[in-house]
């Protein structure tokens, strides 16, 4: 590691304070209006500083798929996007249902050095939702895995739903949940409205994820545990765990950037690039999903960016796989349907982003206040610019939904551990860091 210092002239913080910091080594050592004499000095005069942003739900297919992504370029688009830790999914080939893969997960993040990878654990084993995978073994490895979901499908089974509850009780962990009904859902392609009769694709109605959202407060509530709702899509879901915090139920929930921005209506196309799981909903959905982020009942910004090959986004609809990419994208996405909107200041900006979901898992050195002593893993964002996004990705997989919107913000540098990770909105090669 250099004992390299560098200074951050006349960055904002997200309370609004014009100031500098100083990075030594991996931390922040100075936060202040003196300046400094440092080897590097860059001038942030007009950007944000916030605490580098945590990804609770990320796929990047390593081990299994690396045709789509591997935890390299997946880590790539998550520094390009700000982010300085993020959470893969446990639906890889091997399933990440064991200390061995999730190991295996942590250390090629470790190698790939540029944000730091914490693996989730499957729930059940190779995610079949009937016998619980080792979550006390996965937390007491070398990885500390803490939170456990079998997304892309749903723990269904009421039971098999407790005995997680209960199991992960006793070291504080927390299971995610990917609410789903199966049996609701069976063949489903869209969103269930008048839009889907019309194009005549199978509907995937919201009471398939809001009864399951309600199913889990009351097991969590009953058991005393910790709950965590995956990509919450609808206005019922929001109804539902605004009741259940209400209530005292210990339930955090996260939303998806394309949620917040992205609607049914585009089905219409028939282009699988909108095809995601859960489905996108309606205008309505999209609203009170918006107001539930600025009223506290969803807790943080998940992207569930899911990178698929080309070959299993072009083809036909019904084909198609299910997700779209959103590490690079998410932070715009926020700023420009939350803090463009009105709806939101910075500072919950980045709980949104940063702390919250720190706090969630549990991390220590992420989500962090940007003061002397804190880990250096800080974004340097422009709120200033307004684009229109094009394809390019640091990602291995192009199915990005965003191409040709305009979006406003933009990631200017990524700090993870005090390496510029991304610079000037460039990624940066960081293996020669030790020269
Ligand atoms: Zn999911």
């Amino acid at each position: 590691m250099t004992n390299q210092e560098t200074q951050f002239t006349n960055v904002s913080l997200s309370d609004g304070t014009v100031t500098n910091i100083l990075v030594s080594g991996e931390a922040i050592t100075y936060v202040g209006t003196d300046s400094k004499i440092t080897a590097e000095v860059i001038d942030c005069t007009g950007l944000l500083a916030l605490s580098g942003f945590v990804d609770l739900h990320t796929h990047l297919r390593e081990p299994g798929f690396e045709q789509s992504e591997t935890i390299l370029t997946g880590s790539k688009a998550a520094a390009k996007g700000g982010f300085t830790c993020v959470h893969p999914m446990a639906n890889t080939n091997p399933v990440a249902d064991n200390s061995a893969v999730v190991e295996q997960v942590l250390a090629l993040g470790e190698a790939a050095g540029y944000v730091q990878v914490q693996p989730i654990g499957a729930v059940t084993s190779n995610l079949e939702g009937k016998n619980l995978a080792d979550l006390g073994k996965m937390n007491s490895s070398a990885a500390k895995v803490t939170v456990f979901s079998d997304d892309g499908k749903c723990v269904s089974d009421s039971l098999v739903m407790r005995r997680a509850l209960e199991y992960v009780k006793a070291f504080g962990g927390v299971i995610a949940q990917h609410a789903q009904d199966p049996q609701l859902t069976v063949n489903a392609q869209m969103n269930e409205s008048a839009l889907s009769l019309k194009l005549g694709l199978t509907g995937w109605p919201a009471v398939a994820e809001e009864a399951i959202i309600a199913r889990d407060v009351l097991l969590t509530e009953e058991v005393g545990s910790r709950l965590h709702v995956c990509h919450v899509s609808t206005k019922g879901s929001v109804d539902v765990i605004r009741w259940a915090k209400s209530r005292g139920i210990n339930v955090t929930a996260e939303v998806t950037p394309h949620h917040l921005i992205l609607t049914e209506d585009l089905v219409s196309e028939y282009n699988p690039v909108y095809k995601v799981n859960p489905p996108l909903r309606s205008n309505d959905d999209v609203k009170a999903l918006r107001e539930a982020v600025a009223d506290g009942t969803i807790d943080i910004i998940a992207t569930d960016h899911a990178p698929h090959t080309a070959d299993s986004k072009d083809c036909e609809w019904g084909e198609a796989a299910f997700g779209m990419i959103g590490l690079e994208t998410a932070a715009a996405i926020a700023k420009t349907t939350l803090i463009d909107t009105g709806l939101i200041g910075w500072e919950k900006f980045e709980e949104l982003l940063s702390k919250n979901p720190a706090k969630i898992s549990g991390l220590s050195g992420q989500g962090q206040k940007l003061v002397s002593g804190s880990v250096a893993n800080i974004v340097f964002f422009d709120p200033r610019t307004s684009y229109t996004v094009d394809a390019s990705t640091e990602s291995k997989s192009s199915n990005n939904p965003y191409v040709g919107m305009k979006l406003s913000g933009t990631v200017v540098h990524t700090m993870f551990r005090g390496t510029l990770t991304v610079k000037n909105s460039m990624i940066q090669e960081i293996g020669t860091k030790n020269d």
